[in-house]
């Protein structure tokens, strides 16, 4: 088989392994990088074996690439001795060393005890068939396939599947479960039936991983093309109810009688994936995974009308922090972008052709800010029904309102706009500290110029000013 190494990459490994060579050791090229040169994917690490010590021979690396660019910088090596594993960073690739070695696991931890092993060892603590293959980089066999449990055929038919009895692989490392969901999704390959089956059992053994680690995996999957296959899997095996009940709660229908509603589950799977046809960002994707997420916590069954959900984006909205921080997710303006999206997902939706007033146009454009586009996207994505008529009406609204949106932009200049009377003034004119006063004042400025109650001016908004701090019992500061 041909690999096709760019340039850059066939210098390093020669690189690599005429280091080996002064060191007299063997090195290989293995793991994720083999897996995704076959595949022709993009890779930027290149993962080294080496039948020695990692951290010597990645520091032979580095003084020998000084040797050979004498103008470029001398690389930095990180290495971590408790792991024996050594990092080196080129511009564009990273390149990780690692000594061949052989594990073996306590239960409770995934810690293992590590010794050092050959190449056979290596290969066999590895988590799946298609990243246990290497490549040879001596001189004289460079490019050379090892396989040692088929991982060509499985890469060729898309199949994860581990090299050593899967309940063994999984109970040593837990995380390995996740990863073979992952994997599944981002190759969209299918997870072997002996391998699956062993996943449902063990899935309770994730527990002893940490959240990072587990959020890390969610993340890849759900940046995969079509995140609905990751999260299926996730499901099915219960992986899903380690760490996300929430979402797990989404899935089912309440029937009363006869009446059902969606399913929410796969709902936010379907929005979920029609939005990634349209967006790589990760927040905007969690948007959409926690879009209905208080749906069933809100969930009635009116008389006569059916299921209602008042008040699920509200809520929702006010659980993003609490499910943020319990997956490690990042509690910064990601997040707020995130709680902003989920709050406001029904408003664009929600204008029908009599409702779409200028007024409530200049709202959305104000509430939503620079994230209107996403928020349109994401509106866009939440149109799905098996009802193809219903489909094509809500889209015909929606373009509608876009379209209503551009005029009312081009016109009012609402994005970014701020209101002509700031705080500060309110304060300074009555002479009061900072207060519930002063909210009540500038939001109705605010509401009045959305509105077109009052012109868009400071005058205007001087007097409106005025007129409700004398309701309010404020006295002008003389
Ligand atoms: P990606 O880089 O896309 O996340 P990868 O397979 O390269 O995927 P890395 O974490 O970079 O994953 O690991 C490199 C290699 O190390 C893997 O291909 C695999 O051979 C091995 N490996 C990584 N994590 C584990 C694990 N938990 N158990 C066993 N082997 C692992
Ligand atoms: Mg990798």
């Amino acid at each position: 088989m041909q690999l096709n190494f760019t340039t850059r990459e066939t210098e390093l490994l020669h690189l690599v392994a005429q280091s080996a060579a002064d060191l007299q050791i063997e090195a290989f090229a293995v793991g994720g990088f083999v897996r995704d040169k076959i595949l022709n994917r993009d890779c930027k690490d290149i993962d080294i074996v080496c039948v020695g010590s990692g951290i010597d021979l990645a520091k032979r690396v580095a003084d020998n690439y000084r040797q050979r660019y004498p103008n470029d910088e001398y690389p930095h090596v990180a290495y971590f001795k408790n792991f024996g594993t050594a990092q080196i960073r080129l511009h564009d690739i990273e390149l990780e060393f690692v000594g061949a070695r052989k594990e073996s696991y306590r239960r409770e931890s995934r810690k293992p005890i590590v010794e050092d092993g050959t190449l056979e060892d290596d290969q066999n603590r590895r988590d799946f068939t298609i990243n246990a293959l290497a490549i040879y980089l001596s001189k004289e066999r460079f490019g050379e396939i090892i396989d040692s449990f088929n991982g060509l055929e499985d890469l060729k038919n898309g199949i994860i599947r581990t090299p050593l009895e899967p309940e063994i692989t999984f109970d040593d490392d837990p995380l390995r479960m996740l990863r073979a969901v992952r994997f599944a999704s981002q190759l969209n390959f299918r997870i072997e039936d002996k391998t699956y089956q062993a996943i449902e059992p063990l899935a309770g053994r994730l527990k002893i991983i940490s959240q990072e680690r587990i959020t890390d995996e969610l993340n890849k999957i759900i940046l995969s093309a079509k995140p609905s296959v990751g999260f299926k899997l996730l499901f099915n095996t219960k992986l899903l109810h380690q760490f996300f009940p929430e979402m797990v709660k989404l899935h089912g229908v309440s029937l009363v009688d006869n009446y059902g509603h969606k399913d929410n589950f796969y709902h936010t799977l379907k929005v979920l994936d029609n939005l990634s046809e349209n967006t790589g960002d990760l927040w905007l994707r969690w948007s959409a995974i926690l879009h209905d997420i208080a749906k069933p916590a809100t969930q009635r069954f009116e008389e006569g009308h059916g299921w209602t959900f008042h008040g699920h984006e509200v809520v929702g909205a006010r659980w993003t922090p609490k499910i943020f921080t319990r997956l490690k997710l990042p509690l910064d303006e990601k997040m707020k972008f995130v709680q902003k999206m989920v709050a406001l997902h029904l408003r664009p939706i929600s204008l029908t052709k009599e409702n779409i007033t200028d007024s409530a146009i200049r709202r959305i454009i104000f509430d939503a800010g620079d994230d209107l586009e996403s928020l349109l996207l994401l509106c866009d994505a939440d149109i799905t029904s098996k009802n193809e008529e219903k489909v094509k009406r809500y889209k015909e609204n929606l373009k509608l309102v876009l379209q209503k949106i551009k005029e009312v932009e081009a016109r009012d200049h609402i994005r970014n706009w701020q209101p002509p009377i700031s705080g500060e003034i309110i304060m300074q004119t009555f002479n009061i500290k900072p207060s519930r006063e002063v909210g009540i004042i500038k939001e109705a400025i605010k509401d009045a110029i959305l509105d077109g109650v009052i012109p868009n001016d400071y005058d205007a908004a001087y007097n409106l000013m005025l007129e409700k701090g004398n309701e309010l019992g404020l006295t002008m500061n003389n």
